[in-house]
């Protein structure tokens, strides 16, 4: 190759662990670096390291997204016990993924890739369906209790300031049961609102917002209100964009997405989030055909694969046995990463490649070649799968066709 194409500003690598790390050397090896030139500031996540540092490295790596606006990060192992004793760490780290979202403030937006011999379970889908999850408070920050004997519940309020204390009632038990509170802000709310409504003017996708507020007039409602304010102040981009909010009761809106033809952005309540990510990806097929953007409300991005570190087939890579493991989610986390530079940098040309090796990557599939999880579901259907590295060096031929070098 004569003349590498150049990235004019840093982009944030992370690297990962197990299987996910052997991928994503493949692909910087095999797909960027013959045809790129980027500036890298990198910064190795991987388990050993991390407890190396006593994950200072995690924290470290979420300032430098947060100073050169754009990162882009393998997947990585949040321990548990067994994790503990099989690597031989300190302790059970917290999830890098965790500790870097709290840093940046950002909501995560799962969108599916799509492909046409890769038909989703769902007849009707054709375009993405991006999830926008709340990721924080509601269940996932509450306090709990089993009641053991007969006594009475009650929700206080008490104001800093002075003032009256609020009191409510919740229940008078008779006997066993249990009890549940939790809280959100305005302030995450609003936040998260903004992330979404961003998000969807950049994509140019309709977005759709659902709660319980017929029933959960206050909490829910709440939400409802706050999210619809945001909509409402960017009416008028919302408009040029050609794009639409719309709000729906959340089993409405489930309803309705299964209908769809898909081409929205679903801004979900945390719970939602959770369950209705999973659901949409099985639906679209295959958990390598998932990425995830981290987007902060100032505007700062970290692209990754929405799968793990795919332990299983990491296993059989250090026994020496052929894997298959899908690496275009990864992939395209570094093509969202490029093309995300490209236009901050104001550099088509980087912009161009980005979209290039995606077509390539989506053509390798149209064209029967796919890794063991695709051929699962493929229609027409084909007869073998290719293994890991030979998906990886069929799309780099593709990508040397198109770009004519
Ligand atoms: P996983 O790595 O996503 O893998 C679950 C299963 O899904 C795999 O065993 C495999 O099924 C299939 N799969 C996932 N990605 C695939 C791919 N690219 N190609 C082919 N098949 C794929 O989830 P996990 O096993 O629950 O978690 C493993 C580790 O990843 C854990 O230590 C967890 O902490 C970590 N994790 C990290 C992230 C992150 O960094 N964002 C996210 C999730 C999990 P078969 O085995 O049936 O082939
Ligand atoms: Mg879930």
């Amino acid at each position: 190759m004569t003349h590498k194409i150049k990235v004019k500003n840093p982009i944030v690598e992370i690297d990962g662990d197990e299987m996910a790390r052997v991928i994503w050397h493949l692909i910087k090896e095999r797909l960027l670096h013959p045809f790129i030139e980027i500036d890298i500031s990198y910064y190795d996540l991987g388990i050993k390291e991390r407890d190396r540092t006593d994950d200072k490295i995690t924290v470290d790596a979420a300032h430098a997204i947060k100073e050169a606006g754009i990162g882009v990060k393998c997947a990585t192992i949040t321990p548990n016990a067994e994790r503990v004793k099989e690597y031989g760490l300190k302790k059970q780290w917290k999830s890098p993924n965790g500790t870097i979202r709290a840093i940046l403030d950002g909501t995560v937006f799962r969108q599916p890739i799509i492909i046409n011999n890769i038909p989703p379970a769902v007849k009707t889908w054709k375009k993405p369906i991006i999830i926008g999850r709340h990721a924080y408070g509601d269940i996932y920050k509450n306090t709990e209790l089993v009641v053991d004997s007969p006594g009475k519940a009650e929700l206080v309020f008490t104001p800093e300031q002075g003032g009256e204390q609020q009191v409510f009632e919740i229940h008078s038990f008779a006997g066993r049961g249990i009890l549940m509170a939790m809280h959100n802000t305005e302030q995450s709310i609003r936040s998260f609102a903004r992330a979404c409504i961003h998000y969807a003017l950049g994509e140019k996708t309709d977005l759709w917002f659902g709660t319980k507020d017929t029933i959960s007039k206050q909490y829910h409602g709440f939400f409802r209100d706050v999210f619809g304010e945001e909509a409402e102040k960017e009416k008028e981009k919302f408009m040029k964009a050609g794009i639409t909010y719309r709000y729906l009761l959340i089993d409405d809106a489930v309803a309705q997405v299964l209908k769809s033809e898909g081409g929205m952005l679903w801004a979900c309540m945390n719970y939602d989030g959770d369950v209705m990510s999973d659901m949409v990806a099985t639906g679209f097929g295959s958990l390598g055909l998932m990425t995830s953007v981290l987007v902060s409300p100032d505007g700062t991005y970290e692209f990754e694969a929405a799968h793990g570190t795919v332990v299983r087939h990491y296993y059989e890579h250090l026994k020496g046995n052929e894997t298959s493991t899908n690496s275009i989610a990864s992939t395209f986390a570094w093509t969202g990463a490029l093309a995300k530079r490209g236009e901050l940098d104001n550099t088509p040309e980087v912009i161009h490649f980005a979209q290039t090796l995606e077509k390539a990557v989506i053509e390798t599939v149209e064209n029967g070649i796919m890794t063991k999880d695709l051929m699962l579901i493929a229609d027409p259907p084909v007869k073998t799968f290719v293994r890991t590295e030979e998906f990886i060096d069929a799309a780099a031929e593709k990508l040397r066709e198109r770009l004519g070098v």
